[in-house]
């Protein structure tokens, strides 16, 4: 495994590829997890050469969040990623990316920053857009291949790939969850013990509304529950629960299998932010 901390050197090495052999390319911030790892396989599996880029991207970052302490672990990554067979690992300085300290630059998302995290986090997606395409350009890969843990970042980047005309194939993964459900982040080692406990509000809720799905008449019925639910857990603090259909990210007016409705929640349990998402059919 080759690991490139520069731009030109990962070029280099990016030309000696034929036509013929597929470049799977896993965007990750590191601090990786089994999550990660589920990624990675899939692109190992799916491609002749696969590159993970490791890099926690300061422009999807707010000027309130955790930009400083974002855990890091490239030693322990590079270490998990040979072991899966990766070829190239991509893990810049945030000067090699960003050299002008003024390098934003404005995506229109349409509608989709003005929603869910979009809402909650202003310019994050414009951030996350603006690394993507950059490492597009740098890694120039056939195959992307991004978590549905992240549902509308993936329906953001989709979005790009389809407006750009990137030559690049994005793959939606799966979900991958703590055995009691907890969905994997490189954000679950803030929590503490208690707080582990607590977070399972996110989880259990999701479950609990696909579960009871019958009994709801209407989508204000679902969030009424969602805040009755809340009240048992104390060290929660929502940050939006919303339905919205699975393709367009739409609101959803009826619960039926026919508006494709797919539950999103997030919240705080202490100061970390969490966030989950659940298909109701
Ligand atoms: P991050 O390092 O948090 O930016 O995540 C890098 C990629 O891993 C993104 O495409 C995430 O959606 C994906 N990812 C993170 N956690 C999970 C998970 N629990 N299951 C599946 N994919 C995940």
């Amino acid at each position: 495994m080759k690991i490139f901390h520069d731009i030109s050197s990962f070029r280099e090495e990016r030309k000696q590829l034929l036509p013929t052999q597929k470049l799977g390319l896993v965007p990750t911030m590191g601090a990786l997890h089994a999550g990660h790892a589920s990624l990675v396989k899939q692109a190992v599996a799916e491609n002749e050469v696969t590159a993970v880029s490791i890099f926690v991207n300061p422009t999807q970052f707010g000027p309130n969040e955790d930009l400083s302490k974002y855990p890091r672990s490239l030693e322990q990554d590079c270490a998990l990623l040979e072991s899966l067979g990766v070829d190239w690992v991509f893990a810049p300085a945030p000067r090699e990316i960003y050299p002008e300290k003024e390098s934003e630059i404005i995506f229109s998302l349409r509608s989709m920053d003005r929603k869910l995290c979009g809402r909650s986090r202003p310019g994050h997606f414009n951030g996350v857009i603006q690394v993507v395409s950059i490492l597009f350009n740098i890694i120039q890969p056939d195959r992307a291949y991004f978590g549905l843990k992240d549902y509308q970042q993936f329906q953001i980047i989709r979005q790009m790939v389809n407006d750009l005309h990137f030559p690049v194939q994005a793959v939606p993964c799966p979900i991958i969850r703590e055995e009691d459900g907890l969905a994997l982040s490189s954000r679950n080692v803030y929590l503490s013990s208690q707080e582990r406990i607590q977070s399972l509000f996110l989880i259990h809720t999701l479950k609990a509304i696909k579960q009871k799905l019958e009994d709801f008449q209407t989508v204000t019925d679902v969030k009424d529950f969602v805040h009755h639910t809340l009240a048992q857990y104390p060290l929660v603090k929502l940050d939006y629960f919303e339905l919205l259909n699975d393709k367009n990210l739409a609101e959803v007016d009826s619960l039926t299998a026919s508006s494709s409705p797919r539950a999103f929640i997030a919240a705080f349990v202490g100061k970390t932010r969490l966030i989950d998402n659940l298909a109701l059919y």
